[in-house]
């Protein structure tokens, strides 16, 4: 009978959830969600001194944002070291592992030499088979694997394919340390053993850790998961992947102003592909993700793609649950306190009356925000240097004389505004764009805009001619 799915994701929590993480986790919980599994979360906190309950914060956040869930309580690696030691102790009482009470000296001086006569065994076996009554006084052993000596260790990967290492080439490895704290080593194997995962999902990076791990899973006599190690991801030229080409944490894109499902959206083709699909949503990539359709090579992280599929997803986005994006954006931006201070139904009704136009417009929320200024600048308005250019004698002018125009123009819509702006500029003798572009620059600073008679009608009668009036010559 095969067992109900369930993965994990296990970060360390030494910073904030980087973005290969993000798309780790992406990955375990579709996996989960498509075969009715569990995803579970473990944070694997053994290493105290870079642990921190701030990184373990922005994890959690982290993957909340990018709408991540998991299934049961967070398990705490460091909180089950007795566990851990308990297994080491029965693989000892087995004689599948054994203490080593060789110094610190001694294994440097037992490295130096394999690697000066270049064997990628590091350690020589000195303690495996020796009797323990020869171990010398005051020191604590370590407690190793007893591993093959000959033969290979295998994995059946799901995305690398048949993995192969010669036994020969690989150390007993350290289960317990000296100080009696479980190595990283056996920590996972007994906690994904004890949690019933079924399928690790993790990067290539650990690759090498499954060959090491699998020795364990073969001394306990457990079932060894199913493995997948996904490529990591790689800047755009290829090579390692930079904080400059996108090697920053989910934080960091949110703050950018992009969207959680856009961002689910290009993790998930990072790496996998279903045919020339790129837009899904949540349910088809649910439906569609499967281990072995993520390819080998690395994936290259590229932000242009990653902004258009955001505008794509702006766009797609009912307009009040973008204003709710940006009020919610306002807390993770140095610019966001004081805009949060003039957020108020009437700034509110005014971003969604104008929000078809900004969306239009916009890749980010920070750039819609930012096309937004004109609702939330104070009078008078601070003019930008290019909108500074527009106005000159005769420009101011001519706003004043719009201005007056204008007044009268009842109800104010886009429509009756438009309607006004038409005869007056006919009647003056004018392009519609010789007019509209100092209106553009008196009502928002700005040489460039949403459309100018919906920037009339959000920002309302007084409002427009009080700008008008300041900048009238
Ligand atoms: N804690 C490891 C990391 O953050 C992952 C371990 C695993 O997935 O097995 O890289």
């Amino acid at each position: 009978m095969t067992r109900p799915v369930v993965t994990r994701f296990a970060p360390s929590p030494t910073g904030f959830l980087h973005i290969g993480g993000g798309r780790t986790a992406l990955f375990n919980w579709l996996y989960a969600r498509k075969h009715g599994g569990t995803m579970l979360l473990r944070i694997e906190d053994t290493d105290r001194q870079r642990s921190t309950q701030e990184a373990i914060d922005a994890i959690l956040d982290g993957l909340k944002w990018l709408g991540i869930d998991w299934d049961g309580d967070t398990v705490y690696q460091f909180a089950r070291a007795a566990r851990h030691r308990e297994v080491a102790e029965q693989l000892l009482a087995a004689g599948k592992a054994y203490r080593c009470y060789a110094t610190a000296e001694e294994l440097t001086a037992m490295r130096d030499k394999a690697r000066a006569e270049g064997r990628a065994k590091l350690y020589d076996g000195t303690w495996r088979d020796r009797d323990p009554v020869e171990a010398p006084e005051g020191v604590k052993p370590t407690i190793r694997l007893k591993a093959p000596l000959t033969g290979e260790t295998v994995i059946e990967d799901q995305v690398q394919g048949r993995v192969a290492w010669q036994n020969e080439n690989l150390d007993d490895l350290v289960l317990l340390r000296g100080d009696g704290t479980p190595t990283y080593m056996l920590a996972v194997v007994v906690d994904d053993h004890d949690m019933g995962v079924t399928h690790v999902i993790r990067g290539d990076d650990h690759l090498i850790n499954a060959a090491r791990q699998k020795q364990i899973y073969d001394a306990m006599e457990w079932e060894l998961p199913v493995m997948a190690h996904i490529p990591l991801i790689h800047g755009p030229d290829g090579s390692k992947l930079s904080k400059r080409h996108g090697a920053l944490g989910v934080d960091a894109y949110r703050a950018m102003g992009y969207l959680p499902a856009a961002l689910r959206n290009y993790l998930v083709r990072l790496g996998w592909s279903h045919g020339d699909q790129e837009i899904f949503t949540t349910q088809e990539m649910i439906d569609a993700f499967d281990l072995p359709a993520i390819g080998r090579s690395a994936a290259r992280f590229d932000f242009a793609k990653l902004e258009s599929l955001n505008g794509h997803y702006i766009r797609q986005s009912e307009d009040h649950c973008l204003v709710t994006q940006l009020e919610d954006l306002l807390k993770y931006i140095p610019q966001g306190p004081a805009l949060a201070a003039k957020f108020d139904d009437s700034i509110r009704a005014k971003l969604t009356q104008a929000m078809p136009g900004l969306k239009e417009r916009a890749k980010t929320l920070l750039e819609l925000l930012d096309n937004a200024g004109f609702i939330f600048a104070d009078r008078p308005l601070a003019l930008d240097p290019k909108a500074q250019a527009v106005l000159t004698p005769e420009t101011r002018q001519l706003i004043g004389r719009l201005r007056a125009a204008l007044e009268d123009v009842s109800p104010w819509t886009a429509a009756t505004t438009e309607a006004a702006m038409r005869a007056f500029a006919e009647q003056a003798g004018l392009k519609l764009g010789a007019v509209a572009q100092p209106l553009r620059v008196a009502l928002t600073g700005r040489t460039t805009s949403p459309g100018i008679f919906d920037v009339l009608a959000v920002l309302g009668r007084d409002e427009c001619l009080s700008r008008l009036a300041d900048q009238a010559g």
